[in-house]
């Protein structure tokens, strides 16, 4: 099973924090001039992207011909990814520079598997392969490697391999942080408790809405989130109209599509790890997830699907669950079938409800939470187990994590008065 690790990393002195930040910006020096060399390469219908110039002569001695080489790979895979993006129609642009000399590199590393060791205990630290002449310059021994403190709670201290670690300055963050790739032994996975079910409805405004068969409800507003969303979205067309011509985009409009993104993943690794955690400890083992592509043809406006699925990379948060609920033995099933969410779980109306903001009415009589309701009404078709429904849980994102809020919405009412259902109908 493959895992990764993220943590920080500090140098223990001046003098290391300078080798490491030259080792990093060498890095991206390197990228540079290699994806130059390929994009050139790319417009010369002579020339071959894949054959480039040898590096390691010029950048050996500072980085190592290990990193040379993984640095090299790297390119060629993200040049790779492009060609197969582009067969699709999907690409976005050719491989991007690793910033300019000008407005200062992103600084920037991968370190082969075995050329960097972890240790995690009472001085936790990272070893790394640096090259000759850094090592001459900075006093390092001809067989020592560059000791950096590392901090932070990795999920995966233990396991069998490691993968080529990725090595970078955090502008936001204002420090330097790994990620680290590993493959764990599958018999380090937990087994759920019991075999309950739960099912999710996706959205924008509510992040995801769930309801449990052991009658659990749990809500996590994104109505914040995705107004910053929108907002970054906002600034980045403002500074793409300001851009001269010919020109499509800037190191700052990068910047703040990567923080986008970045917000976005960060709210998404924890939602998927707070909910997989409460699930297990209901004793849930599968969970039905609504396909979102669904979603285009029947209720929901177009701009509304194009919102959800650009703020959400739905196929993205799926991965993310389903890794997740793999380390606690639970599986994700996809589930495409027609929507939810604005059937009435009272007399099955779907034309007849009105959606308010977060409120489904029926003139039957049903009043509830929408969101809240596609998900049991989504549920209900997957299992014929059912109880009633405890008081649902409300969360809030602040950032850093997701926590329970004091405002939180109602169960449903009982299905009460089957003679104004009828009515109704
Ligand atoms: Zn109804």
């Amino acid at each position: 099973m493959k895992r990764s690790n993220t943590f920080e990393v500090i140098p223990q002195s001046e003098e290391d924090e300078e080798l490491l930040r030259r080792l990093l910006d060498a890095s991206a020096a390197l990228w540079n001039e290699i994806n130059y060399e390929r994009r050139e390469h790319y417009k010369d219908p002579d020339e071959d992207v894949w054959d480039i110039s040898e590096y390691r002569g010029r950048y050996g001695g500072t980085l190592g011909a290990s990193t040379v080489q993984q640095i090299e790979r790297k390119n060629r895979e993200a040049w790779k990814s492009f060609f197969s993006l582009k067969k699709k129609g999907e690409a976005n642009g050719k491989p991007g520079f690793w910033g300019n000399s000008d407005d200062g590199r992103e600084l920037r590393t991968y370190i082969r598997n075995t050329s960097y060791s972890v240790e995690w205990g009472e001085y936790s630290r990272l070893e790394i392969l640096v090259g000759k002449d850094l090592k001459d310059e900075y006093g390092l021994g001809h067989r020592e490697r560059l000791r950096l403190e590392v901090r932070g709670n990795p999920n995966w201290k233990e396991y069998e391999k490691q993968g080529r670690l990725e090595l970078f300055y955090d502008e936001q963050a204002q420090s330097f942080r790994a990620f680290q790739p590993v493959t764990v032994d599958d018999s380090r996975l937990a087994q759920p408790l019991a075999s309950e079910e739960a099912a999710l409805d996706i959205g924008a405004n509510n992040l995801v809405a769930c309801t449990t068969t052991t009658g659990q409800q749990y809500l996590y507003e994104g109505r914040e989130l995705f107004d910053r969303f929108r907002e970054t979205t906002r600034e980045i067309a403002r500074l793409q109209s300001l851009l001269e011509d010919g020109r499509y985009s800037s190191h700052r409009i990068r910047r703040l599509y990567d923080r986008r993104t970045k917000r976005r993943d960060h709210a998404q690794d924890a939602l998927t790890r707070d909910l997989i955690e409460r699930l297990y400890d209901e004793g849930v083992s599968t969970v039905y997830v609504g396909a979102l592509t669904d979603v285009l043809d029947t209720h929901w406006s177009v701009e509304t699907n194009a919102k959800t699925h650009n703020f959400w990379a739905f196929r993205g948060f799926v991965n993310r669950l389903a890794c997740t609920a793999e380390e606690y033995g639970m599986s994700v099933e996809v589930r495409s079938e027609a929507w939810t969410s604005q059937e009435c779980p009272n007399c099955g109306s779907t034309e007849d409800t009105t959606r308010h903001r977060d409120t489904l009415t029926c003139p039957c009589g049903f009043e509830g939470h929408a969101d809240l309701t596609a998900s049991e009404t989504f549920l209900r078709r997957q299992t014929t187990v059912t109880r009633s429904m405890a008081r649902p849980v409300c969360l809030k994102w602040d950032d850093h994590e997701w926590s329970e809020s004091p405002r939180s919405p109602r169960p449903n009412e009982e299905h009460t008065n089957p003679q104004v259902a009828s009515v109704g109908r």
